[in-house]
């Protein structure tokens, strides 16, 4: 089942002639979350064959411009090409207030509701809930509130062995009660007990999104064991002053937090044009963390694989 991360924009606050500001869409079985939406983002997203109408869930981290400048662009799209569903945003509370007028400024009415949530930046909290995924904002530490975000599928029930359905002819009819823990009577009056006719699930995979911040260790518990965390890294180490002064983060603390968070794999952007060499930051994560790619514009990223064998 599909969860995967799709790169829109990866670069810092300057967009360059191949590189977008931030935005990202994580599909998270069918679900397609826009996480961040920088300017350009509509360009990006039609150029990836996304489609507008299945957005409707939006994260915004803060407020700086270049992680929201493209959401009047995109809202406005999604309207002329007639799409009707609601769209959900999850951002800090002044955002309504920035998008209002511009909202009323758009050509036609709009079609749809949007609906504005806002996030909470002291501690982390459950914003989104449904029957396969779920979405946890968090604080991070940034020039103004910042969140990131943890998206992760829901605990799936054990898998039933595909041999014990043939050994003891299961009906289909009984198949949901095993799963849910039931054992199995045989035509011959024998019970065979849950243990014997499953084995557990995969653990649920999970993706964490990091960016703007500075070093910010408390994020390590929240995100812990992530199979896939995208964390910002806007300078190297040469510039680690400069880094903390601004509160954005160093390749070395990108790795940093995903050595302690114990993640599967990261993946860094949002480096600081004023560097040339990307292979730069890579080398200086992988000194700490070995499995480090770098986000960049089109790069997709499948989010752990599942095992289909079994029912
Ligand atoms: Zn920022």
């Amino acid at each position: 089942m599909n969860f995967e991360l799709t790169i829109l924009g990866s670069c810092s606050a300057v967009p360059t002639s191949e590189k977008y500001p931030t935005a990202q869409v994580l599909n998270l079985l069918e679900r397609f979350f826009l996480i961040d939406c920088g300017e350009g983002t509509q360009i990006q997203l039609r150029r990836m064959k996304i489609s507008f109408a299945k957005i409707r869930h939006i994260f915004i981290s803060h407020l700086h411009g270049d992680h929201f400048y493209g959401l009047p662009g995109f809202i406005s799209t999604r309207n002329l090409l007639g799409i009707t569903s609601d769209v959900h945003i999850w951002s800090h509370s002044d955002l309504a207030g920035l998008l209002q007028p511009l909202f009323s400024q758009m050509k036609g009415k709009l079609g749809f509701r949007v609906i504005f949530h806002p996030l909470n930046f002291q501690r982390p909290d459950k914003i989104f809930s449904d029957s396969k995924a779920e979405v946890f904002s968090f604080p991070l530490k940034h020039s103004i509130p910042c969140c990131g975000f943890l998206f992760r599928e829901k605990q799936n029930l054990p898998k039933i062995r595909k041999e014990k359905i043939t050994e003891f002819r299961i009906p289909v009819s009984q198949m949901q009660k095993i799963k849910e823990g039931a054992g199995f009577t045989t035509g011959e009056g024998i019970i065979i007990p849950n243990e014997q006719l499953t084995f557990p699930p995969p653990p649920p995979r999970s993706y964490a999104f990091c960016t703007d911040t500075a070093y910010c260790e408390p994020v390590v518990e929240t995100i812990h064991g992530a199979d896939l965390l995208y964390h910002e890294a806007t300078f190297l180490s040469d510039l680690e002053g400069l880094a903390v002064n601004t509160l954005h983060s160093t390749a070395s603390h990108a790795a940093t937090i995903a050595r302690k968070a114990g993640v599967k794999k990261l993946i860094i952007g949002h480096f600081s044009t004023r560097y040339k060499n990307e292979d730069d930051f890579l080398n200086e994560a992988r000194q700490i963390f070995e499995n480090t790619d770098i986000a960049s514009e089109g790069k997709k990223f499948s989010i752990g694989v599942h095992h289909t064998q079994a029912l």
